[in-house]
């Protein structure tokens, strides 16, 4: 099993007591076999089973205890391309489409939250996506225009007006309503517990070491402990491992980040109404608040895939984070609590993977490569429901695996 974070994550410490599901220790039926039980697993497996599919959700460790559990919960429907290069990359129509798709899955992702009898952290924020230099500024106004030209809901706001709000000063930056933020791990689990309420079959400790395809066409996992489970469709909804199994089919970068969480600050006054920030430089900067009072800070990606296991070379990281949330917000006063190292992955086109496998009959993916795993996890539920139905989906050819927009990266 890979190791995808290191370090002291903050979200479990959020959550008393999770459910456990036990392991696979039967052969086993299904229409649908998903396997992975991080944010994109357990969206397809509530979505699957809320629309009538019969499914089982197959996770090699605990639910959320991958790439979900060092997520740092911001929901956006922008994008790591901007809309106006998306455009030049895919064209106007299509490009329009995917952040459309993205802002009606934030809606979605809420709807979800709110129909949990949990208070999952879901809240409704708006995002300040700032010039980190002067000359990211024409571009950034370029994106403002297109923004608002595909219906989104954005403003501008001149170095005064930032001032005005925060306490330091950019030359530029949008500010668009409609995100949100929310505690990833208390979603997953809580979202996990309200399917399986609801008939979703979930394992977790149940590896899947194997997968063939009968005379039938059926589809055969074999777990590591031996069981079988015959499945008329299987999703790999498997994060940031895919040189398991078929995921190699994809065209991806695996980076490490880093995440810090404070202590709670005395006063967040000075923080404009718990905004997401986030700015123009690659790789990002990104930060917000949580409902008690910290602040998390994440970035400085670098290119190793595996995260950093030195304790001591991570301080370096999160002193360097801190000193630059310090630069912003100089009235901040409360420490570093927890901080953590993760694998990050990103698609060379910057799209997620969510389809068909282009060579295996009812083979699909749900790989929500990139910083808004999220909403790519509640837009490949969506997508994948409808294919497994035989129904069209408009952002099938967007972002499918052998997408046109793949063949020159
Ligand atoms: C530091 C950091 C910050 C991030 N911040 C954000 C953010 O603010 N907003 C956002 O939207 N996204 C963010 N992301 C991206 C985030 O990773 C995704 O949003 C999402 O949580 C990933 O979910 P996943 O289900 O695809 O992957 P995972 O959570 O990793 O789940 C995959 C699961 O599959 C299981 N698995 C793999 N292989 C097998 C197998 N063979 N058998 C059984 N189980 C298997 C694994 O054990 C794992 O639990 C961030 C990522 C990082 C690293």
């Amino acid at each position: 099993m890979k190791e995808l974070h290191t370090g002291n994550l903050y979200w479990p410490g959020t959550l008393d007591h999770t459910r456990e599901f036990e392991p696979l220790r039967q052969n086993k039926k299904t229409q649908v076999a998903i396997i992975g039980g991080g944010m994109s697993g357990t969206i397809c497996g509530s979505v699957f089973n809320g629309s009538g599919l019969s499914a089982i959700m197959l996770e090699r460790g605990q639910v959320a205890g991958g790439s979900t559990s060092a997520n740092t919960g911001m929901i956006q429907f922008s994008n790591d391309i901007m809309l106006c290069d998306l455009i030049e990359q895919i064209g106007k129509q299509d490009a329009q489409a995917f952040y459309r798709a993205c802002k009606d899955a934030v809606n979605m992702l809420e709807k979800t939250a709110e129909s949990l009898s949990v208070d999952v952290g879901f809240r409704r924020r708006s995002s300040l996506y700032y010039a980190s230099t002067e000359q990211d500024l024409p571009k950034l106004k370029k994106e403002y225009e297109a923004l608002k030209a595909c219906g989104l809901d954005v403003e501008f706001w001149s170095p005064d007006d930032i001032m005005n709000h925060f306490s330091f000063r950019k030359s530029g930056a949008i500010v668009s309503h409609g995100d949100a933020e929310v505690n990833p791990f208390q979603f997953v689990n809580c979202v996990a517990n309200a399917a399986a309420d609801a008939g979703l079959e979930i394992h977790e400790q149940t590896d899947i070491v194997a997968h063939d395809t009968l005379p039938s066409g059926l589809h055969r996992l074999r777990t590591a402990d031996g069981y079988e489970i015959e499945a008329e469709h299987v999703v790999y909804a498997i994060g940031y491992e895919p040189e398991e199994l078929r995921g190699k089919l994809i065209k991806s970068e695996l980076n490490r980040s880093f995440a810090l969480v404070t202590s709670v600050q005395p006063t967040l006054q000075s923080w404009h109404d718990r905004f997401l920030i986030w700015e123009t430089a690659r790789p990002y900067l990104y930060m917000r608040t949580t409902l008690d009072g910290r602040v998390v800070i994440g970035g400085l990606d670098e290119d190793s895939e595996k995260p950093l296991r030195s304790e001591q070379e991570r301080a370096k990281r999160s002193n360097k984070l801190h000193e630059r949330l310090m630069a912003l917000f100089p009235k901040l006063q409360a420490p570093i609590e927890f901080e953590w190292s993760a694998t990050f992955g990103e698609s060379r086109d910057n799209l997620p993977f969510i389809g068909v496998d282009p060579a295996w009959k009812n083979v699909y993916y749900s790989l929500g490569y990139g910083g808004n795993g999220s909403v790519y996890g509640m837009i490949a539920a969506q997508l994948l429901r409808d294919l497994i139905r035989g129904d069209a989906h408009p952002l099938t050819d967007i972002v499918k695996l052998d997408r046109k927009s793949l063949s020159s990266v």
